[in-house]
């Protein structure tokens, strides 16, 4: 029989995996916001939702939504790209500017979705280490620039999983030194206020891509987007899919953002439970804690593969990496009560 011929470089690529959820209760392991959008904004969302003709396609440009991101970001809307999660724009990037023959230069440990989107799109990736606290190691970063000439490169800040912020001068020093694409991955920017987007005039070749994810509660709504010259966004709109986004999600995001100050008031409350984990986890023994900038808290145990098993037999999802880094684990900071009893738990299990 002959199959299909599949792409021998895709076959290191499993699948995309988070951790086990059967049994669990609470689900700190996918870095999502732990309160749901107030019930009057639900509501609206599906009252706007009834008027739709679902026979009908969506708006393919959806002006309103494209203003008040712009409006909520300080940028004109012509700025503004729409994609189905962040991670749909951080695909596209690579669509774009990597491909075959193509170099895409990633700061490990980072997101592994930066990794797998750029050999999606058939791009070769290069490896820059990080120090041991995990910062870009910014003279490293350079002279792999300058010998490699990386077309695509992911900066991520706060840093998944890691949680490390990048400064300013470093990301800037990147962008000027790289005649690539710089994709700045701001997807928790809310929970640290560092960002790129009001240096962009200066940087016509880097995107800061974000999420409506986390911040604002939404992960089920796959609105992520990125702020990048007309250029950038000219080159993304050739591998743009027709009508991608469904009005659920373009509808869902408009009022989401019409209530901003509202859905983004939980902020400072989840910011504190990071806080929280991150001064209790740093006092016990054989922990060590890196602070970050995100709604989690990355941290080594001598014993994590055990305490990870032992916190999901109790109920309590959290997130495996030690697979990546020796000892590694990673904890998404949750309602005051939930983040309570994995600290209580956690510190039983020792
Ligand atoms: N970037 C980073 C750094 C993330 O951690 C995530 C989600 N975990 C994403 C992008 C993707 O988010 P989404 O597709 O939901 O916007």
């Amino acid at each position: 029989m002959t199959g299909p011929r599949p792409r021998p470089e895709l076959q290191s690529l499993t699948p995309y995996h988070s951790s086990e959820l059967a049994g669990g209760r609470i689900f700190l392991h996918a870095n999502e916001n732990p309160y749901p959008p107030p019930q009057h904004v639900v509501d609206e969302i599906f009252e706007r939702m009834r008027r739709v003709d679902l026979n009908r396609y969506p708006d393919p440009t959806p002006g309103k939504l494209a203003s008040l991101l712009g409006e909520y970001n300080d940028v004109d809307p012509s700025r503004v790209w729409i994609g189905d999660g962040s991670n749909e724009v951080l695909l596209q990037s690579c669509l774009a500017f990597g491909g075959p023959g193509r170099t895409a230069l990633v700061f490990e440990p980072t997101y592994r979705m930066h990794y797998r989107q750029a050999r999606m799109a058939g791009t070769a990736v290069e490896e820059s280490k990080r120090t041991d606290e995990f910062d870009i190691d910014i003279d490293d970063a350079i002279a792999t620039i300058e010998i490699g000439k990386p077309d695509v490169v992911f900066v991520c800040s706060p840093n998944n999983p890691t949680g490390t912020v990048t400064s300013l001068d470093d990301i800037r020093r990147i962008a000027a030194e790289t005649r690539g694409l710089v994709v700045v991955d701001e997807a928790y920017f809310e929970f640290c206020g560092v960002s790129l987007v009001p240096f962009l005039d200066e940087h016509p070749n880097a995107m800061v891509v974000r999420t409506m994810s986390k911040a604002f509660r939404l992960a089920n709504v796959r609105l992520g987007y990125g702020i990048a010259s007309p250029d950038v966004l000219e080159q993304l709109s050739r591998v743009r899919m027709p009508y991608a986004q469904s009005s659920f999600t373009e509808i869902a995001a408009t009022v989401a953002l019409e209530h901003r100050d509202e859905l983004l008031a939980a902020v400072p409350a989840i910011v504190a439970q990071r806080e929280k984990i991150e001064d209790r986890l740093g006092e016990l023994p054989d922990v060590e804690v890196y602070e970050g900038g995100a709604n989690f808290v990355f941290f080594t145990h001598p014993e994590a593969a055990r305490l990870v098993k032992d916190l999901a037999a109790k109920g309590i999802v959290i997130r495996d990496f030690t697979h990546l880094i020796a000892g590694a684990l990673r904890v998404t900071a949750g309602t005051p009560d939930e983040t309570d009893e994995f600290i209580e738990t956690f510190v039983g299990l020792l």
